[in-house]
């Protein structure tokens, strides 16, 4: 028996090692992290590994998968057979196109790694300049403002954050930036970065605005790792296409977390999730596919980011919605706003209230009843307040 190989040790490859365990998987299983698998460390201890006997293989970088021989191969000459494989290989940062990103003080944050660097630099450093309003760059223009720095935020789009809440959500957010003195320029980009001796010292926005700075973070969204995958031959869309078992269009191979995309459960088409209770779930239903039981993916996605005093916390998916609720009070930053299709109780999002949140996750589980407008007090209206 070969067993299970899992290429990543990111939170979906731990996650996959530690339910194949749970679920009294008996082979041998080999989770092959590339560089020092400092995620993998930090999230269980070394002894954890070994407890559970989970092979874990730092800086095995896979260069190739066979599936015929249903092996693969790393950078430095091993082979690891399998019976199962499981692709968790993530998502890395999209690099900025323009000129000049590649000026030392042109930062991404994915990874600890960024996080601590992004830290040291931003001690030093008077002015920032955030290209993307989704949850990274807010989130560290928050922190930014919080230290005192000058920053300034350029979003594509119209709104901040559109891909993840609902329009007065991204309204509420551009507010409480600017009270918190956030340069938000919406509906501009970013024509090039401009250097002295190597090191950033502006940009240039698409309108043609020059402004001075010492770091630009790119936080414009992410890139699924699908090369080696579609070098063997598996289905790629926006994503490792998976069914709704989490298997690729080889069934010995499977994908989850941030690099796989999957039949929505709840609407149509694919989606790719990224985030940590998703991660968390697919490895559920992998870990059951490899042990023989049929599970599906059903889970109804949710998301949080903290930015000052806001939690912000988002449970199902609102695209698509025709009718919205609001209820709780803006004023006090207390608020959620509840999206509707057809009638139907798709998506909240909460700010300060993070009892609706946890109220909707089990209301928009799969099997709960359907919710309507009506019923929006009935079901929340008790915890107003709380
Ligand atoms: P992340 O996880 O990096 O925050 P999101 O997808 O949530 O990713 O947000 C990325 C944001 O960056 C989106 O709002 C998108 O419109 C914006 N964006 C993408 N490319 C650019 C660009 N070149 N200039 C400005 N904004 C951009």
């Amino acid at each position: 028996m070969s067993g299970a190989v899992i290429i990543g040790a990111g939170q979906a490859g731990v996650q996959t090692a530690v339910e194949l365990r749970a679920a009294g998987y008996g082979g041998p299983v080999m989770l092959l992290g590339a560089e020092l698998a400092l995620d993998a460390l930090l999230m269980r201890g070394p002894h954890f590994y070994s407890e559970q006997a989970i092979a874990l293989h730092q800086g095995a970088d896979v260069t190739a998968i066979d599936r015929a021989a249903k092996s693969v191969k790393t950078a430095d000459g091993q082979c690891f057979a399998y019976d199962h494989l499981v692709l968790a290989t993530g998502a890395s940062a999209r690099p900025l196109g323009c000129p000049g990103a590649d000026l030392d003080g042109v930062m991404v944050l994915r990874s600890r790694a960024d996080t601590e660097a992004l830290k040291l630099r931003l001690e030093a450093a008077a002015r920032l300049v955030v290209v993307g309003g989704g949850f990274i760059g807010l989130e560290v223009a928050a922190s930014a403002r919080k230290l005192g720095k000058q920053v300034t935020v350029i979003e594509m789009q119209d709104r901040l954050m559109a891909r993840a809440v609902g329009p007065d959500v991204s309204a509420f957010f551009a507010e409480v930036h600017r009270q918190n003195g956030v340069d938000l320029r919406l509906g501009d980009g970013i024509a090039a970065i401009a250097g002295r001796n190597g090191a950033v010292s502006g940009v240039r926005t698409s309108s043609g605005v020059d402004l001075d700075c010492d770091i630009v973070l790119a936080g414009i969204g992410v890139s699924p790792r699908t090369q080696l995958a579609e070098a063997a031959g598996l289905g790629i869309a926006n994503g490792i296409v998976v069914d709704s078992t989490q298997r690729t269009s080889d069934p010995q191979v499977f994908a989850l977390g941030d690099c796989a995309s999957f039949p929505n459960p709840h609407g149509d088409g694919m989606i790719r999730l990224e985030s940590v209770q998703n991660a968390v779930d697919q490895a559920k239903i992998v870990a059951a596919g490899i042990m023989g039981h049929e599970a599906r993916y059903q889970a109804v996605p949710w998301f949080w980011s903290d930015q000052y005093d806001l939690k912000l916390q988002m449970v199902g998916l609102s695209q698509g919605h025709d009718h919205v609720e609001e209820r709780g009070n803006r004023a006090d930053r207390r608020f959620s706003v509840f999206y509707f299709k057809a009638g139907r109780l798709i998506a909240i999002d909460s700010i300060n209230r993070p009892a609706d949140h946890m109220r909707g996750r089990r209301l928009l589980a799969a099997g709960a009843a359907p919710i309507t407008p009506d019923e929006i007090d009935t079901h929340f209206a008790a915890r107003r307040d709380t």
